[in-house]
């Protein structure tokens, strides 16, 4: 019989997990799908030796993670570093780019690079103390209150009208733009800049890797350490309630708060169930997967260096079609992002072929296949795309949906990112990991510190478990 059951196995189920069996408990996961992993799958999805990672495929918040350097993940897997974290094409083949060297990337942004130096070189210089304070619990005090100081000014500055003021060009603020965009929102605004800001530091001091052999190799490096303590990930077991479970002492959910209400069973206070249901989801994404018969022809040089490119043109033009998905529209020119991960990992295609991710944003919910509007932005700024596509697969927001029931409406951020999305995350309080039922946990990016592969809500998680249910201190995870 386990002691615990974790339901899910994404990466916050697993890093729940993983915590948990390190204590010497024993852990036995719940999968709904055929394949483990959540968030990091990688599958063969049109043709066979060309492997495309289904949702995340690069990882800077996993890189930055308190729990992900615990777990020693550069130690456990290979991750590759792109020398270009991320780039942004402009019309007439200009591009900003944004290398690990920040002293390199303000030297390619013109009159504006001073600027730019000046606006990341104290987040970069302190990104340990942002990350503390981003990604550990939120209401508390900060161990960095110096970078604290700075990050909120700065998010202040780059979350409202005056994000142009320091700047004179097109190619920093679109380098900025492009990376606040990552938040799903309307631009600008203080949770974007702020994910933005926490992205672009991490870009320029660790780098934006990609994981050799997709992100699945990140759930596989989870898996084999939580089997090598005794845990058990048992897939195609969807749990519909509760009651199904076995009688453990603690129960770790890596699901959403409808989920939460369906699997409790009307067990759940007035209150508490109240304000799961009050909880906001964001619009969704539409994912488009590539086959090429060969690199992407980008206008711009050094975008082919580029782990992920921002497709979108300038400040405006991505701002103007993520405030149009805000209001609930299909944008004709979308802002897209895209990962070129056979630019850097070999065996993702068979040689001379290549594997490209890439996605926009929508309204929740959506139907609309965009893999037409995604080709022509990509044709825009690299002519002759469309020549070196040799197969797509369009995934709509409500397939998304459908595909993983945390991604409501298509949200794979389980739940909206503005300033209330992430305090209320599902509830106000200092343990919002904790529910009202006894030894009731939720693990899953619809607590702190929210999306992206960062173990962290799991952690937290598991953290409170140990302490509430066993008595145990948090356990080492070294390799
Ligand atoms: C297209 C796309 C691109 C992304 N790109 C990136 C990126 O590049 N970098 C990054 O850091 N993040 C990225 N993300 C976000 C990242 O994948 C998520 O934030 C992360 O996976 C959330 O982890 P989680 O453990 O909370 O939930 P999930 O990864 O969603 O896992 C939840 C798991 O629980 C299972 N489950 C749910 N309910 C039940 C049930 N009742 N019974 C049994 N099992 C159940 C689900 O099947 C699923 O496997 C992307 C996501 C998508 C969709």
């Amino acid at each position: 019989m386990p002691d615990v059951a974790v339901v899910g196995s994404g990466p916050n189920g697993l890093a729940a997990a993983v915590t948990l069996a390190r204590a010497g408990l024993k852990v036995h996961v719940y999968e709904a799908a055929p394949t483990p992993g959540g968030g990091l799958r990688t599958a063969e999805l049109m043709e066979p030796g060309h492997f495309h990672d289904i949702c995340s495929a690069v990882h800077p918040m996993a890189l930055a993670s308190p729990f992900f350097r615990e777990f020693g993940l550069s130690l456990r897997i290979r991750l590759e570093m792109p020398e270009v974290s991320y780039g942004s094409p402009l019309d007439g083949g200009r591009a900003a780019l944004a290398y690990r060297s920040l002293e390199r990337t303000a030297a390619g942004l013109g009159r504006d690079g001073a600027a730019f130096r000046r606006l990341m070189s104290p987040l970069v210089d302190r990104v340990e103390g942002i990350a503390d304070l981003t990604l550990n619990q939120l209401l508390r005090v900060p161990r960095d209150p110096v970078a604290a100081g700075l990050f909120g000014l700065r998010t202040l500055e780059q979350g409202s009208r005056l994000w142009g003021a320091r700047f004179r060009e097109e190619l920093a603020p679109a380098l900025l733009t492009g990376v606040a965009a990552h938040a799903v929102s309307p631009l600008p605004a203080l949770a974007a800049a702020g994910a933005g800001l926490l992205l672009g530091a991490l870009a320029h001091a660790d780098g934006w890797p990609v994981p050799l052999g997709g992100s699945a190799a990140i759930a596989q490096a989870m898996m084999a350490d939580l089997e090598a303590h005794g845990g058990v990930v048992e897939t195609e077991a969807r749990i519909g309630s509760l009651a199904d479970l076995p009688p453990v002492r603690a129960t770790l959910l890596d699901v959403a708060p409808p989920g939460l209400i369906r699997l409790a069973d009307g067990r759940l206070p007035d209150r508490y169930r109240r304000a799961l249901e009050s909880f906001r989801f964001g619009n969704g994404a539409c994912k488009v997967d590539f086959i090429l018969s060969g690199p992407v022809p980008w206008a711009a040089p050094g975008l082919a260096d580029a782990g992920t490119v921002h497709v979108g043109g300038t400040r405006a033009q991505m701002a103007e079609a993520e405030n149009l998905v805000a209001a609930g529209r299909h944008p004709e020119q979308p802002y897209v992002l895209v990962s070129q991960p056979s630019r850097f990992d070999a065996g993702r295609a068979p040689e001379g072929r290549h594997v490209l991710w890439s996605y926009c944003h929508v309204p929740a919910g959506s139907h609309v296949d965009m893999g037409e509007a995604v080709i022509a932005q990509l044709e825009r700024f690299a002519p002759g795309f469309r020549d070196v596509v040799v197969q797509y697969r369009v995934t709509t927001a409500a397939g998304l949906a459908a595909y993983n029931e945390n991604y409501v409406g298509g949200d794979f951020g389980a739940g909206l990112m503005d300033l209330r999305g992430l305090v209320r995350r599902p509830v106000l309080g200092p343990v919002p990991w904790r529910t009202p039922l006894r030894g009731v946990y939720l693990c899953s990016s619809s607590t702190p510190p929210g999306p992206g592969v960062t173990g962290m809500p799991g952690f937290h998680a598991a953290r409170y478990a140990l302490k509430e249910i066993f008595g145990l201190p948090v356990p080492g995870l070294r390799p």
